[in-house]
């Protein structure tokens, strides 16, 4: 089936560049042109909307809901609960205009079962990449949702038991975190050799490793391990910004969570502990992703979403953050959320641009959000391999933009 989208601005997040005057072919759910002369099909008008790719989250947890303490959810419910509340989270994040979503970590294969359950046109909602349950050290970061492994040939086997069960990545958890009772975030987890066992092990299977890491030395024997991703690297310094570019790793940074547990925590009842571990990640945050980018860091761009206080969609708060506390420009923050997350998760040939060969997953708004970035929170019409999606509307997140509390 040939569909035509015409009167457009495509957004090239490449250049930000807008294209206009040509319309965007879509046959069989693949972009196949991007033309003056689209031939015949049937027409579609975006009526002179903005069009982005379809935004690609690089770091979320399906089966958690933002609630307060989500994990406590997920360990005193029962198993299909925990998946019912995962497709929900996948159709929020499709609806919101994020067609794609890298999931790292959920218990009980969810997120893999998932996976494949939207692949096969079972459930409807965004794309997703999933690792089975993360990694961890023995009463390391949110132990009680992962496979605890110690020694390179325990975490060797931890890492082929993921890919056994059909993970697509693996996720390990190399330093403390907030949202543990207990665990500093400056506590360094694993060492070099086992990070350095789960990263071969996940090559050889070709998958790649995303890896949870706050303060420095953490963030440094992942690069040196050869990790693919870091994620959140909060504690960023000079030597981890140099190593970061002289290896092809990606930095997924994720202000969302810890912004909104330190400046809203307390009132929605998230944990204490992990509401003051928030506000000290946030003295440093927007700095360490600021450095980040004018080094040339390669960014995608990732939120946490489903963490406490941080529901489904993210991706429209996640970028608000990066312009207004970062003070990143919106088409850096936009082309991490496309090309950059794209790049990150191997999927470059077909997501995160609108190029032919791309998957038909895009995004229309009413203005452009390369002027404000806050349009994100208000999509016009969401389309996935070409069709459009019934639910597309307004995100959670428009509530806090008013309060425009970017300082703490
Ligand atoms: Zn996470």
């Amino acid at each position: 089936m040939k569909l035509i989208f015409r009167d457009a601005n495509f957004i090239d997040v490449k250049t930000g560049s807008i294209v206009t005057g040509r319309s965007l072919v879509v046959v069989n759910g693949v972009i196949t042109d991007v033309t003056s002369r689209p031939g015949r099909g049937e027409s579609v008008s975006m009526n002179g909307g903005f069009v982005l790719p379809g935004l690609m989250d690089a770091h979320v947890h399906l089966v958690w809901e933002g609630q307060s303490d989500p994990n406590r959810h997920t360990l005193s419910e029962a198993v299909p609960m925990t998946a019912l509340r995962a497709v929900r989270s996948a159709w929020r994040n499709l609806c919101g205009g994020v067609t794609f979503v890298r999931d790292v970590g959920g218990p009980h294969q969810v997120p893999v079962s998932l996976a494949r359950a939207v692949d096969a046109g079972i459930v409807d909602g965004c794309g997703i990449l999933a690792a089975g349950a993360p990694v961890c050290q023995t009463g390391g970061h949110v132990h009680t949702m992962c496979r605890e492994a110690d020694g390179p040939d325990e975490v060797r086997k931890a890492v082929r038991e993921q890919i056994k069960s059909g993970a697509h990545l693996v996720k390990l958890m190399c330093s403390g975190g907030a949202y543990t009772e207990g665990e500093s975030i400056h506590a360094v987890q694993f060492t070099v050799d086992e990070i350095r066992a789960a990263v071969e092990e996940a090559h050889v299977s070709e998958r790649r490793t995303a890896v949870h890491a706050l303060p420095e030395q953490a963030i440094q024997n992942c690069l040196e391990a050869g990790a693919d991703t870091i994620e959140h690297a909060v504690f960023l310094s000079d030597r981890n910004i140099e190593t970061f570019c002289k290896t092809n790793a990606f930095m997924v940074p994720t202000l969302a969570p810890y912004y909104l547990m330190a400046v809203y925590g307390l009132e929605r009842g998230v944990p204490k502990y992990a509401v003051e571990k928030s506000r000290d990640v946030m003295e440093h945050y927007a700095d360490s992703l600021h450095r980040a980018d004018s080094a040339g860091v390669r960014l995608a761009l990732g939120t946490d979403a489903g963490s406490p206080a941080l529901p489904h969609p993210a991706v429209p708060f996640e970028s608000w953050l990066w312009t207004a506390v970062a003070r990143l420009e919106p088409l850096k923050v936009l082309r991490a959320a496309t090309w950059g997350s794209a790049r990150a998760l191997g999927l470059e040939d077909k997501a995160g641009h609108l190029d032919p060969g791309c998957a038909g997953d895009f995004v229309a708004y009413g203005s452009n959000p390369l002027e404000d970035i806050t349009v994100l929170h208000a999509p016009r019409a969401v389309f996935k391999a070409g069709r459009r999606v019934a639910g597309g509307s307004s995100t959670w997140s428009q509530i806090y933009l008013g309060k425009n509390k970017t300082r703490l």
